[in-house]
């Protein structure tokens, strides 16, 4: 009977809870609310925000001490992924020393394993940020809603409470798809947010199970963490008759930006300082061009993270957006380094031109592209039985990657997800190498002489056709 509860009062109930706690949820939210309204004016306050973490981070972790007195964040220096995982205890501020802290784990994108300490304000603001831009997408704390992903940490009455249905994607098979899709059907069902490439997964299965949108009540569908090729994008809105709103979130930050109905991506600045910087160095991207989405977390108390480089790629949108929404906005969020794809010329590709091109081929029901060196790539294929267009694809990749491409097609039975539950189409497991170890990769730039990928901290590019024009 209590899971019938309106959703009135779990909101409520969470709120009720809420007031009790210091820092509170609610006084975050309230935050939000008015720092992502007010325009320009906003940006003051981000400014004194700054200031304080700069100083906070100067006078209490090891690794900041030497930039005491800095004061404009161009001072500081852009923080690899790679550098955090290696010197985590010198990121860690002093003023929290001997506090019980909640402790993240990731593996990250780049398979260096990461760890990042929250402080009470900091877990508060996370959440605070769901709530605001879900509630922008559509849904209100309390509604009957689901999530595609791991968690292993929050409590069976927080599920209860939130009114949350997990779909945990570790495994995605017959059973998992049928649950899936039962429990999308229930009539109090609006709601449908996590990784994308499950949901997409997912909204294939109801439609080739017959389903039509009005068997569903969802009314917005907001994927997180992966990026949707145009199709899929599509297959979702068709399945279940509703806008598919897209999220760029973190486990290290939280809920970055969020797309808005002009398909522009609204930056949270009320919580961070977004820079794109230039692919090569780390001066600012060039305006028009794509460049390396870098965050400066205003709420890092606990483990400040100054100019941390995300891995993505991304371009700004330039012109004012017509939605009204007066925050900036990215045009496009290009996706992850580690996605990226390096043909045997040593030019850089967009992984949607191959993920693209391989989703209209029939026959194939799923894939991961992977490459391994400079020259060696390996496509696995989960296939029909009849499936006879082995020497098409190669012939189609081979277009892309260049004659000297060598490249491998395995057909399996089935491809798993990684670790983190994610399953991406593209691994480029050569510039992940690169980008633990600091060396490896090259590019062509355009002079014709090979330059270091990503040795140091450097990315050097040029030409990189796909991206930039
Ligand atoms: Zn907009």
């Amino acid at each position: 009977m209590f899971d019938n509860l309106k959703p009135s009062l779990r909101r409520k109930a969470f709120w009720a809870i809420d007031a009790f706690r210091r820092p509170s949820v609610r006084s975050q939210l309230q935050d939000l609310e008015d720092q992502l309204s007010a325009g320009p004016q906003a940006l003051a306050g981000q400014r004194e925000r700054l200031e304080s973490l700069l100083t906070h981070a100067t006078g209490s972790t090891e690794h900041y001490r030497p930039y005491r007195g800095c004061k404009e964040l161009a001072s500081f220096p852009v923080l690899q992924k790679r550098h955090l995982s290696e010197h985590t205890d010198a990121f860690q501020s002093s003023a929290f020393a001997g506090q019980p802290l909640p402790v993240m784990f990731t593996s990250g994108s780049t398979g260096m394993p990461m760890q990042f300490r929250f402080s009470p304000l900091k877990r508060c603001r996370q959440r605070a940020e769901v709530i605001y831009f879900s509630e922008l997408a559509g849904f209100k704390l309390g509604m009957r809603h689901a999530n595609v992903r791991i968690i292993r940490s929050k409590s069976v009455f927080r599920y209860w409470m939130e009114n949350q249905v997990l779909f945990d994607p570790s495994v995605i098979n017959e059973a998992w798809l049928a649950r899936a899709r039962k429990e999308l059907k229930h009539p109090a069902m609006v709601y449908l947010t996590g990784y994308a490439r499950p949901i997409s997964v997912l909204a294939s299965y109801c439609l080739h199970h017959g389903d039509r949108p009005d068997a569903f009540s969802l009314s917005s569908v907001v994927p997180t963490a992966e990026g949707l090729a145009a199709d899929e994008r599509q297959t979702i809105e068709r399945t279940f008759g509703c806008r598919v709103i897209n999220r760029y979130a973190c486990q290290e930050f939280g809920v970055l930006a969020q797309e808005c109905p002009n398909g522009k991506l609204h930056l949270n600045t009320a919580s961070y300082v977004f820079e794109l910087l230039s692919l090569e160095n780390d001066s600012p991207a060039a305006p028009g061009h794509v460049g390396r989405v870098v965050v400066t977390d205003l709420f890092s108390y606990a483990m400040p993270l100054i100019r941390y480089d995300l891995g993505d790629l991304a371009l700004l949108n330039l012109e004012p957006c017509p939605c009204g929404n007066p925050t900036p906005a990215l045009a496009e969020l290009q996706g992850r380094l580690v996605e990226m794809i390096l043909d045997s010329r040593g030019q850089m590709l967009s992984p949607f031109i191959l993920v693209n091109n391989l989703r209209e081929v029939r026959g194939i029901t799923q894939f991961r592209f992977l490459q391994r060196t400079a020259d060696r790539y390996e496509l696995l294929l989960v296939t029909a039985p009849t499936f006879q267009e082995e020497a098409r694809v190669k012939n189609l990749l081979r277009e892309y990657l260049g004659e000297k491409a060598n490249i491998f097609i395995n057909r399996v039975n089935e491809i798993p997800a990684l670790h983190s539950g994610k399953r991406p189409y593209v691994i480029n497991e050569y510039l992940k190498e690169s980008l633990r170890c600091g060396s490896g990769a090259t590019l062509q730039t355009g002079a014709g002489n090979p330059s270091p990928l990503l040795g140091g901290e450097r990315i050097l590019p040029n030409p990189f056709r796909a991206l930039n024009p």
